[in-house]
């Protein structure tokens, strides 16, 4: 409990820190807590100390834990989508991170829930990682209009692992034009850059993220 606590205590001071580098305020800056293979006893602790938003990687998991967590969350799927789970998606999430193909959107529309989607770009273009580039988005976006239950709210991006978060600032501005440019080409007025983990946070704040997700500085090492 105490760890939990101090961590959440020294993290709201580094986003406060950020936040105010690029004129904004904690606020302005949603904190995700990433609780894969966190279990439910620590995710209530987190809810306790203020944290209200949640973020998953795997349906599986997830599931389990949304059906018996009590309290009112908001619950983000981030993780990679496969095909055969995004049924399980509306009833589940409110946020989905991870949109990186039509076949996505299309099938998330068929369910009456209203959805709000970001589109995961892997700005960097690393082979290890998933996300589409900026040319397949822009032919989601072309369309997207069709699907009456389909909100685009934002970008989503994971940077590569450095050591040297600076190395990586490049990646967090280029999202943060990308979603501009966007907007100005299709007409739209999507706000989120879902941007920033436990080791970057920082810099993607002070390039413009509006949501952090944090896995390890909330909660420890994942074993
Ligand atoms: C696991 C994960 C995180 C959190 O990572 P930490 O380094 O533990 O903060 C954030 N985003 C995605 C997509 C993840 O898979």
């Amino acid at each position: 409990m105490k760890d939990i606590e101090k961590s959440i205590q020294i993290l709201r001071e580094k986003i406060s820190k950020a936040a105010a580098k690029s004129g904004r305020t904690e606020k302005d800056v949603l904190l995700i807590g990433v609780t894969k293979k966190v279990d439910l006893d620590r995710i209530k602790i987190a809810y306790g100390l203020g944290i209200k938003d949640f973020g998953e990687n795997y349906v599986q998991e997830a599931k389990k834990k949304i059906e018996s967590f009590e309290k009112k969350a908001t619950w983000h799927m981030i993780g990679h989508i496969q095909t055969n789970k995004i049924k399980y998606l509306p009833r589940l999430f409110d946020y989905i991170h991870s949109v990186d193909r039509w076949e996505v959107v299309e099938i998330l529309n068929k369910f009456e829930k209203k959805m709000k989607v970001l589109f995961e770009i892997n700005i960097a273009q690393e082979k290890t990682k998933q996300g589409a580039g900026p040319d397949d988005i822009r032919k989601i976006l072309e369309k997207i209009g069709t699907l009456k239950n389909i909100e685009p709210v934002g970008l989503m991006t994971m940077a590569p692992y450095v050591e040297n978060p600076q190395e990586v600032r490049w990646v967090f501005g280029r999202l943060r034009e990308l979603r501009d440019e966007l907007n100005r080409e299709f007409g739209l007025n999507m706000k989120e850059l879902s941007m920033g983990m436990s080791n970057d946070f920082e810099v993607a704040i002070e390039e413009g993220a509006t949501m952090v997700r944090i896995g390890t500085a909330i909660f420890g090492e994942r074993i």
